[in-house]
């Protein structure tokens, strides 16, 4: 079973890789990092655990990720066992215990055992998005900028299926 919160940090996708989030987007005072291992389900049936440096926000408990470096480990951990799995959906779903975390670097840890170990995000922002910067008319909306599309996390199509 997922514990489900108290303690839940929440969660922000970052999808622009320009964008650093040096400032909270919650509260606007500076972020620090966290290192910290992110769960994170791929479709159609994987869990990663990946530990990873989020930028952090503390009065805010909230975690920052960056879409782009999150994709980049994850092809990286299955570009050789599993690269059927890469640019499929996938969900960070919270943080593992971190003592929990490093005995999984030694020992199989089932999927179900991971879960027990893991606390979901309070608040999870998959989908910020931010607006191009500039002067406008009353009135007048702010044209929203549209992240880049994953350069690395893309299906690639199997030779096998081309012939
Ligand atoms: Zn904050």
């Amino acid at each position: 079973m997922l514990t489900e919160n108290p303690g839940g940090y929440n969660f922000i996708l970052n999808p622009y890789p320009t964008e650093r989030i040096s400032r909270c987007p919650l509260c606007e005072g500076k972020t620090g990092q966290k290192k910290i291992p992110l769960l994170i389900h791929v479709d159609p049936a994987r869990l990663i655990a990946l530990n990873y440096t989020c930028r952090y926000c503390g009065p805010c408990h909230l975690l920052i990720g960056h879409t782009h470096e999150i994709e980049h480990h994850m092809t990286e951990a299955f570009r050789h066992s599993t690269p059927e799995l890469i640019g499929n959906r996938y969900l960070v779903m919270g943080t593992v215990e971190k003592k929990y975390w490093r005995e999984g670097l030694t020992e199989f840890k089932t999927p179900t055992e991971m879960i027990d170990h893991t606390t979901t995000f309070t608040d999870s922002y998959e989908d910020i998005r931010l607006h191009r910067p500039g002067w406008y008319k009353d009135g007048q909306e702010q044209p929203v900028m549209e992240p880049p599309p994953s350069c690395e996390w893309v299906k690639v199509e199997s030779e096998l299926e081309n012939e």
